[in-house]
């Protein structure tokens, strides 16, 4: 009988996505609920990392393993990962909801003819027993209850946020195990991952993020934005009239077509909080928004609210900002 649950953990170059913690943190909670235990596995034969995730709240880390896996392809991951689920039988896969996740983890799920459980925000497992993924739909307007006909395995993937890896719970050092793997004709030769494009940024791991929307009326005065950001060692982000206008480069915009980030602290200036620019970042830790609209919907998530114009706060924060910094 399946048993456990696997958490997959997307490393790249040394070093583990952020969030696959988050992916761990969700796994640990449903290992929690369920009473089952959780088992890490990681595609690499990087000592490092497989004891990193170690040091974490699992009984177990699994190092896939084959020469065809030093460079991500989807062939490549597919193959292994469905040789490291036929093998631990697990009942549920739960991955972060990545770029490489999204490229290669519905064809795994494929492989074992299920579906995938994508993007999910939620899970919450009644009485120990009865799973519910849940996922936004229609842009972020409802919420979609999933469960499952209970077979195993059942894959899903959580969106960035969902979860805090920092609440991850560490663990006493778990049991190290390698598994070698065949992996088959690798069909496509890797480009430069996304995420190196030049000029390209992740999100998703800043702590800080400073985020200007409409409200900053021209390109000419990101700047002042820009100063603040630095000044807070932080990252400029935008709501998407501003990408679309061309004023910053479409990674930095966050939303619904943008990305999703949970920074420490999110500033949003001159952001109106419409329903597709709030699902990008509603999870970060502590809001600020700077409207001069009090009835604007950023307030209503908002954990700091100033009514104002940006052009009077902006630099006054960022001068408040650096005398603290000395
Ligand atoms: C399919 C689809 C996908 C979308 N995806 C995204 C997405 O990923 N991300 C995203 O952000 N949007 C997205 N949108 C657009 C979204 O619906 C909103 O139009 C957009 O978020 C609004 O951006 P904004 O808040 O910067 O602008 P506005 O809504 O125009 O708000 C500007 C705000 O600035 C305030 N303001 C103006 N001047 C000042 C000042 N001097 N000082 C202080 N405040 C000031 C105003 O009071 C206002 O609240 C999407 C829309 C669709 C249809």
């Amino acid at each position: 009988m399946s048993n456990g649950i696997l958490i997959f953990a997307e490393h790249r170059d040394g070093a583990f996505n952020k969030t696959s913690f988050e992916a761990l943190a969700a796994a640990q909670q449903l290992g929690a609920s369920l009473n089952q235990p959780v088992v890490a596995v990681v595609l690499s034969t990087d000592a490092a990392l497989a004891q990193e995730i170690a040091g974490y709240d699992v009984s177990k880390v699994i190092s896939v393993e084959s020469p065809k896996l030093n460079e991500y392809t989807p062939d490549g991951y597919t193959d292994a990962m469905e040789q490291a689920v036929r093998a631990l039988d697990p009942q549920y896969v739960i991955m972060p909801h990545t770029y490489l996740v999204r490229d290669y983890a519905p064809k795994l799920a494929a492989r074992f003819g299920k579906g995938l459980i994508s993007d999910c925000v939620r899970l919450t497992a009644e009485g120990g027993s009865e799973v519910v993924f849940s996922r936004r739909i229609f842009l972020g307007k409802i919420d979609a209850d999933v469960v499952t006909d209970g077979e195993s395995p059942v894959f899903a993937t959580f969106q960035s946020g969902a979860f805090r890896g920092d609440q991850a719970k560490r663990g006493a050092g778990a049991v190290m195990e390698s598994m070698p793997v065949e992996v088959g004709e690798i069909r496509m030769q890797p480009e430069p991952a996304f995420q190196e494009v030049k000029q390209a940024v992740d999100l998703t791991k800043a702590n800080v993020i400073v985020a200007i929307g409409r409200g900053i009326k021209g390109e000419e005065n990101i700047a002042q934005a820009q100063a603040l950001a630095e000044a807070l060692g932080g990252d400029l982000a935008a709501s998407r009239p501003i990408c679309d206008a061309g004023w910053l480069p479409i990674d930095r915009q966050i939303g619904s077509s943008g990305q999703t980030v949970a920074p420490k602290l999110y500033i949003a200036l001159g952001i109106s909080g419409a329903i597709q620019h709030l699902v990008g970042m509603k999870n970060s830790d502590t809001i600020v928004a700077v409207n001069k609209d009090p009835e604007a919907p950023i307030f209503d998530i908002a954990d700091y609210g100033i009514v104002g114009d940006i052009f009077e706060v902006m630099p006054v924060l960022t001068e408040e900002v650096k005398k603290l910094k000395g």
